[in-house]
């Protein structure tokens, strides 16, 4: 249910409202907006009719049932955007377009600074890198781990963008958000609640992708866990399913990226490195995915894509990337997004 709250509120009257919202057996989780202050209720409790009677308390102006399953990311409790901003003043989901790029793993010092500065360069907002890999095989490469995190950030020391690194298992959380910017849920552990419930208690961003059987209803739930859990920052990326079609790695849903910002308020980044699976089809599924509204990409470079350990076919090169981001400015005015580099980054301490 949403408790709309009336503009002159007491903080008592608000205490009172929180309080009983908990009596009933539900989760208050409070959202502000610019124009109006909602407490979410959600949960399994079975008190909807005296949440409903509360719209007779003193501040609360109404009380409003939530229709969609995913209660928190839905469009019914919060209208706005959500914008993320990151340390260093970067944002995603704001004006500004997000580009996020690096290696698909990290592989070593030489290679994850060369491609930071290079990105950089050409105008990515963000590096990525992968330390913990989720391998279809035992066999392959299975990422630096911790050595790896080192490594990206002494990349963002060097070039000041922050990063972003996938986490695979709960017990990693802590250890990564020691190192990282954003955490990635890559598209096998989208329906991995365990991990989401986890990701819900830090205060660290999370970038969802979705996975390559996951209907867009099942990936708004699955954002939901980490929303109800506590943690407000969900980027989320479509990086392509599984069809019949076999000519591309998997097939890059961008009509995802209007439906899901006709349900939610979340940020909703494309990766077409994934969704495409080949380095030709990347730069034309940038624009393609700018054209249809997308807060941001995610781009898989590699400065020697036929030597890299993972997914070499589908990077581009520095030089194609930087020619990528050039042309891309068109697409982004058309849509009327910026694209710019973040400020310095400092770290905060
Ligand atoms: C990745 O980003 O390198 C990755 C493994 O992506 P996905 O989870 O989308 O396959
Ligand atoms: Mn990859």
């Amino acid at each position: 249910m949403i408790i709309v709250l009336k503009k002159d509120i007491t903080q008592q009257q608000l205490q009172k409202v929180l309080a009983m919202v908990q009596e009933f057996g539900f989760q208050a989780h409070i959202i502000k907006g610019s124009e109006r202050t909602v407490i979410g209720a959600v949960g399994s409790g079975r008190g909807k009719e005296k949440l409903q009677a509360m719209e007779n308390m003193p501040g609360v102006e109404n009380v409003m049932p939530i229709l969609q399953p995913f209660k928190l990311a839905s469009l019914e409790v919060k209208q706005e955007k959500t914008v993320i901003t990151l340390r260093n003043g970067a944002t995603v989901g704001g004006d500004s377009l997000a580009v996020i790029a690096g290696p698909c793993a990290v592989e070593s010092r030489e290679q994850v600074i060369e491609t930071a500065r290079a990105v950089k360069a050409a105008g990515a907002t963000m590096l990525r890198g992968g330390a913990f890999k989720p391998r279809t095989s035992p066999y392959s490469f299975q990422g630096m781990e911790e050595e790896g995190l080192v490594l990206l950030s002494s990349a963002r020391d060097e070039t000041g963008l922050p990063i972003v690194t996938e986490v695979m298992n709960p017990s990693d959380i802590e250890r990564i958000c020691a190192y990282a910017d954003i955490l990635q849920v890559g598209a096998r552990n989208v329906q991995n609640f365990a991990l989401l419930k986890e990701l819900g208690k830090i205060n660290t961003p999370v970038i969802l992708k979705r996975g390559m059987m996951t209907t867009i209803e099942e990936f708004l739930m699955s954002a939901e866990y980490i929303l109800a859990g506590g943690n407000s920052k969900v980027i989320l990326c479509e990086r392509g399913i599984r069809t019949f079609e076999t000519a591309t790695r998997n097939t890059l849903d961008l009509s995802s990226v209007p439906l899901l910002r006709q349900r939610t308020h979340l940020p909703v980044v494309v990766d077409p490195s994934h969704g495409t699976g080949h380095w030709k089809l990347v730069a034309p599924m940038c624009y393609a995915a700018v054209a249809a509204g997308a807060d941001g990409l995610m781009v898989e470079v590699h400065p020697n894509p036929e030597q890299a350990v993972c997914d070499g076919v589908q990077s581009l090169t520095p030089e194609k990337f930087a020619a990528m981001m050039k042309k891309l400015a068109c697409f982004a005015a058309a849509a009327d997004r910026k694209l710019d580099n973040p400020a310095a980054f400092t770290r905060a301490a």
